[in-house]
């Protein structure tokens, strides 16, 4: 009957030119990567690697260290050197910072034009040095920083304001034929922030770093960064993005991986589907969710587990996971593939789920299917 085609759920990446962070290739069709920050005194190098190591573990691929001091400075190199990740020297202010940054074989280095006073003068010497050692530089934006000149100009941090001093930043550096760039344009609203980078997205072809600055604690900051993200990514916008929560690093980390697999752009581990429950329910819904997550906390598969409190919906959703359980009378139907496999008493479904879901685990990872 000529009905329209269901559009793919995310679009196809927006074209744009490649850099590579150390090994982590960002842009160019790229996987979208997943960056941090950590919160420790850079100058404090042990704790800066722990945090690091924390970081890498939890499935961070890029990490970013502030350098306010001379001392933070000192430390990159051993950082730089040590790090399982690449390093990102994060310079506001002091543009000696972004020469020893570079010296010291930091990945890539930030820059905040807003933040760098004298920084067009030095672009050109900037522009040579990471030519030289083959470093890229993130023009980094954020509207809590604003050049005074466009301030003045636009009155506040429009999506106009923030495009227009990235731009600018970068044709400084183009002036010098240096185009090992991406760039961001943060601002803590999602709404400004999306129409920013959609701007940014249309008038350059630069990898784009994606973050919504301040967006506050774990709960508010995952729920602006998601929309934003969502909105941006499933238009094929965005090369590598940063969760900023006012919440330990790792769980920015989470968040961005979360969202990444929610939009299908990384393949998804472990799923869980379960009802939000209702009158119907005939278990502690939240409960046996909460206790199957936990249970299955860190398995690395692809697997998909449908939690349902009753008849209505569970025997579907748990035979269209890999594993489920529709729950009814007191017991559990353990679905494996779509195939009852057995019946167990309500006290039994998390502990039989658990083992099926090991089982299954161990075959996947067999066969190769572990990611
Ligand atoms: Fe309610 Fe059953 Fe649907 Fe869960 S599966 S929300 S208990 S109708």
């Amino acid at each position: 009957l000529g009905l329209p085609e269901v559009p793919p759920p995310v679009a196809a990446r927006r074209a744009s030119r490649r850099i590579q962070v150390g090994p982590v290739p960002v842009g160019g069709g790229a996987p979208v990567s997943v960056q941090s920050m950590t919160t420790t005194r850079t100058c404090d190098i042990g704790a800066t690697l722990q945090q690091i190591a924390e970081l890498t573990a939890s499935g961070c691929e890029i990490v970013r260290v502030a350098c306010p001091t001379q001392d933070d400075a000192d430390a990159l190199a051993t950082i730089a050197r040590k790090s399982q990740i690449p390093v990102i020297a994060d310079i506001h202010f002091q543009p000696k910072y972004v020469f020893a940054a570079i010296e010291a074989g930091c990945a890539a280095v930030r820059v905040n034009p807003g933040n760098i006073k004298k920084f067009d003068d030095q672009v050109k010497e900037i522009a040579k040095a990471a030519g030289d050692h083959g470093t890229p530089i993130r023009i980094g934006v954020n509207a809590g920083s604003l050049d005074r000149r466009l301030l003045q100009k636009y009155g506040r941090a429009t999506p106009e304001a923030l495009v227009e001093s990235a731009l600018w930043e970068a044709s400084l550096f183009e002036e010098h034929g240096f185009r090992d760039i991406k760039i961001s344009v943060k601002h803590n609203d999602p709404v400004v922030m999306i129409e920013a980078y959609r701007r940014l997205a249309e008038q350059c072809d630069y990898p784009l770093h994606l973050g919504v600055t301040e967006a506050g604690p774990a709960f508010q900051g995952t729920i602006k960064s998601a929309v934003a993200f969502g909105a941006l990514l499933s238009q094929g916008i965005g090369d590598t993005i940063r969760v900023s929560l006012s919440a330990p690093p790792v769980e920015e980390v989470k968040v961005g991986i979360q969202i990444l697999q929610s939009l299908g752009l990384r393949q998804r581990r472990l799923e869980i589907v379960s009802c939000p429950s209702c009158g119907r329910a005939q278990v502690d819904v939240y409960k046996l969710a909460e206790e199957v997550t936990a249970g299955l906390d860190g398995m690395e598969v692809p697997l998909r587990v449908a939690v349902m409190g009753c008849v209505v919906n569970g025997p579907g959703e748990a035979r269209e996971a890999d594993l489920g359980v529709a729950s009814g009378n007191g017991k559990g139907q353990i679905f494996v593939k779509g195939e009852v496999i057995k019946t167990v008493p309500e006290s039994k479904i998390v502990e039989t789920l658990i083992e099926e879901a090991m089982k299954i685990a161990a075959q996947m990872e067999k066969d190769g299917v572990a990611s």
